[in-house]
């Protein structure tokens, strides 16, 4: 039964079409129209779907999110966040209680960092940074009270690679929830659920998205309770994702695998190209058989070096700043996984807070750099580069 009254604000009904739109309809409606309080009823008890705050789930988060779910094998309906530390902080603050302990790789995502050392310690939550590829020290930090373990497979920026297989064993024997932060891999070179992880966690903004035009995160737990306890946390505090993010999203996500091939064979090739050339001081690529964790990336990721390369130039600012600006036409800008090829600085971004001793332990001097390898021609990449290391040895 049809209510139409053109006087009231509402919008008529959309024009009847025998055909249907090949493209998932745009819907940002925050809230939805029930037609009886009995037909709401059910809603709430679940026998009948429908949506009826956005908050709570909308059309464009659950096309995107099944598209991702199909990726990551999961078992149970993951969840959109408005970006990936809402992912993050799902699983940090909303499985953790006062007096639990949590273990993070010590070289996190820099946020993701943040928040176990500062915030989860001000909730009562005592944290610990372990090296993920130590699987030693991992067990010494084990506590009774334990709760999580967080890594992420590919360490940002220096591109070590976790010992997940020994994580996944150390995680069911201590009965610890292993969470994978999948952003740098993504379900491409790695399906953490299928490896043993019970948490999976994505920055949907990065490569998956892939355009550095939409913040979205995705986690999926594979208990259902877990996962429910996941769900209702992100709608409690508002995490809630855009659905004109979630539709771009699901657009990118349509050509994310040949993204991703291109990506990183261009990223392998740049790897060679700098190994190279002279100025260009040390290269780190996980498919490269000098990458002290070559192995075991390749026994992980099944081929697949994923698209970020390192490399180091002279150590000295004025090295840095003469490569950045002869880098014609790349981007000077701290992300990753853009269709653009993207290069970072950890000494002045991500790792400015740290001492440049403690930068240099961890293997990041002032002439350190990460590049996110985009989808340009890999011949005009490689001679950007030629051209911007040469320009910093002049310095
Ligand atoms: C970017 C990133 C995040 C955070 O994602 P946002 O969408 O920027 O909030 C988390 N983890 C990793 C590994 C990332 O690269």
């Amino acid at each position: 039964m049809k209510k139409e009254n053109r006087s009231l604000v509402r919008p008529d009904a959309l024009p009847d079409s025998a055909s249907r739109p090949v493209v998932t309809p745009l819907s940002p409606s925050v809230v939805y129209a029930s037609e009886t309080p009995d037909m709401l009823d059910r809603q709430y008890e679940g026998d009948l779907h429908g949506y009826t705050y956005s908050r709570e789930g909308h059309p464009n988060a659950d096309v995107v999110a099944r598209r991702l779910d199909r990726m990551e094998n999961a078992p149970c309906p993951g969840i959109m966040t408005s970006s990936g530390m809402g992912a993050v902080s799902a699983v940090l603050l909303g499985l953790t209680r006062s007096g639990d302990h949590v273990i993070g790789g010590n070289q996190l995502y820099g946020r993701s960092l943040r928040m176990m050392t500062e915030d989860l310690p001000r909730l009562g939550i005592d944290t610990t940074l372990v090296d993920p590829g130590n699987i030693a020290a991992m067990r010494a930090a084990l506590r009774p009270e334990t709760r999580i373990i967080l890594v992420e497979v590919v360490s940002n920026p220096t591109l070590s690679v976790a010992d997940i297989a020994a994580l996944v064993a150390l995680a069911r024997e201590a009965g610890v929830l292993l969470v994978v932060d999948n952003t740098f891999t993504t379900p491409q070179a790695f399906k953490a659920l299928d490896a043993g992880a019970d948490v999976v966690i994505h920055s949907v903004t990065k490569l998956l998205a892939g355009h550095s035009d939409v913040m979205l995160g995705y986690v999926a737990a594979k208990d259902p309770d877990l996962n429910d306890r996941l769900r209702i946390f992100t709608v409690t505090t508002g995490m809630t994702a855009s659905p004109f993010d979630c539709w771009l999203a699901e657009r990118g996500l349509l050509s994310f695998e040949l993204r991703f091939q291109r990506a990183q064979s261009t990223a392998a090739r740049l790897a060679e190209h700098l190994t190279g050339l002279e100025g260009v001081r040390r290269v780190v690529y996980p498919g490269r058989s000098d990458h002290p964790d070559h192995a075991r990336a390749e026994a992980l990721l099944d081929g697949n070096f994923c698209n970020m390369v390192s490399f180091e130039i002279e150590p000295t600012r004025a090295a840095a700043n003469a490569f950045t600006r002869a880098a014609e036409g790349l981007s000077f800008a701290p992300t990753l996984g853009d269709v653009g090829t993207t290069i970072s600085h950890p000494a002045s971004s991500s790792h400015r807070a740290l001492t440049p001793t403690k930068r240099e332990e961890l293997g990041m001097s002032e002439g350190f750099f990460r590049v996110s390898v985009g989808l340009e021609d890999p011949d005009a990449l490689c001679s950007v580069f030629t051209q911007a290391v040469a320009a910093a040895k002049i310095t």
